[in-house]
């Protein structure tokens, strides 16, 4: 199996900071829908899709058919924040297909093309709008690198060695992650928001991700949503929701947040939204929280024309009818029966799953290290598939929304046997154990 060596450029030069490639050291070369090819012609099916960016696919055919068409027809491929025909398209497209049949009404700001750049100027928003300063935000919660965006991220691992922000004093809002926790999450909310606003020092927003997926799949509740965004009408403050990783269609609906009947103030999108893993990030803002003066929020790459083509024959061809829809939930039962399976099958390992849609979280109550095991056993077999949580205890399912029957079960059939494998060596670690202690 294609393995990096310590000769390999990327060892060599590329720093420390490198992350995917320590869990997956392969050289990959190509990849069509959910397979990627490595240099040696090994396949590996993808649960990890780009980390969200690729809810399509890899290679889509028909987003990229349209791709080849438009560099071919010298279509303009950057063009900083111009009127062009390709972004014309983009935002007809959003608002007809998406927004208008779901009773919203957004303006739309292209920013830098990733998701922290969005996270950043819908921070910013919120500041101006209501002239606070505060962002609150969630235990587990993630929200990207830069600075404002990692003020709002929980795990401190990502703020070691940076004195600002180690120093910051942060007290994360509890997140909500199933209804048992529903009226003790409120009332600590409402009490929080409550002492704030008596002491002048009121949040402009709060954020979230209504199913987090860097922090472990954690599932709100959709009624927890709506009492958050009625906590939030109450206080004055901005209902921020962050859905670049779980829009998109990852939830089963295009936003993640769609039955949860609420109605946010900003919606940042990214990953999938560029259809083709190309960068791009969007923030949807009510128009009457419009309130940025000509390029305040500027930056050189936010006209990524090449998206705009990809976004818009994405949201054409999977999002103007019913079909994709239903195609999806049909699978995402498939998904779920066969995590069932891995549970029942595999009773030593204790394990549990949760999720939604095209998004699941598998974990063991026996140790949080058996999410890595899984991890690497399924690697050397062929399947891409990655952790989650603080301590990575959370094996993470995010395979493109478009993968078949036959690609999820060559998935699942390769956890299968690592799930038996490590099921079976607890089974003769407990036999041993208990041999031993009979003595
Ligand atoms: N917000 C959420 C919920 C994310 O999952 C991520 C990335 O994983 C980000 C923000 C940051 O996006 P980016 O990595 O494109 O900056």
């Amino acid at each position: 199996m294609d393995k990096l060596t310590e000769t390999d450029p990327a060892h060599r030069l590329e720093s420390n900071v490198r992350s995917y490639v320590r869990s997956f050291p392969f050289l990959a070369k190509s990849a069509s829908g959910s397979t990627i090819v490595a240099e040696d012609g090994t396949e590996y099916i993808d649960f990890l899709a780009g980390a969200g960016a690729l809810n399509y696919g890899h290679n889509c055919k028909v987003i990229r058919n349209a791709l080849i068409g438009y560099l071919s027809d010298d279509g303009i491929a950057h063009s900083l924040d111009f009127a062009t025909v390709a972004k014309n398209r983009f935002i007809d497209t959003f608002d007809r297909l998406i927004l208008q049949p779901r009773g919203m009404s957004y303006r739309f700001q292209f920013c830098g093309p990733t998701g922290t750049n969005a996270v950043e100027a819908a921070i910013k928003i919120a500041r101006k709008v209501t002239g606070r300063h505060d962002i609150l935000s969630f235990t587990h919660g993630f929200h990207g690198m830069t600075t404002g965006s990692l003020e709002l991220t929980d795990n401190p691992y990502y703020k070691e060695g940076l004195p600002f922000l180690e120093r910051q004093e942060r007290d994360p809002l509890p997140f909500c992650a199933s209804t048992e926790e529903h009226a003790a999450s409120v009332a600590t909310i409402a009490e929080i928001l409550q002492i704030r606003s008596d002491s002048n020092s009121a949040p402009a927003a709060i954020i979230v991700e209504p199913i987090q997926g860097e922090g472990g799949i954690n599932v709100a509740p959709l009624a927890w949503l709506k009492a958050l965004e009625d906590l939030c009408r109450q206080f004055g403050v901005l209902l921020i929701i962050d859905d670049i990783q779980m829009g998109c269609g990852r939830t089963g609906d295009f936003f993640s947040f769609e039955k949860a009947g609420i109605s946010p103030d900003i919606v940042v999108l990214s990953k999938s939204i560029g259809g083709f893993g190309l960068p791009m990030a969007l923030v949807l803002m009510k128009p009457e929280h419009d309130v940025w003066k000509p390029g305040q929020h500027n930056g050189t790459f936010r006209g990524n024309n090449l998206a705009f083509v990809a976004a818009t024959v994405a949201l054409e061809h999977f999002w103007s009818d019913f079909e994709f829809y239903d195609e999806v939930k049909a699978k995402a039962e498939h998904i779920e029966d066969r995590l069932g399976q891995l549970v029942s099958q595999n009773p030593e390992l204790e394990l549990s799953y949760r999720g939604k849609g095209f998004v699941w979280g598998l974990e063991s109550n026996v140790s949080a290290e058996i999410a890595g095991l899984i991890q690497q056993m399924s690697f050397e077999r062929g399947l891409i598939v990655e952790t989650c949580g603080r301590d990575d205890q959370v094996l993470k399912f995010l395979a493109p929304l478009t993968s078949t029957l036959k690609e999820i079960d060559r998935g699942f059939d390769i956890l299968a046997e690592v799930c038996t494998c490590l099921n079976s060596q607890r089974t003769g670690a407990g036999v041993r154990h208990a041999r031993a202690a009979s003595g």
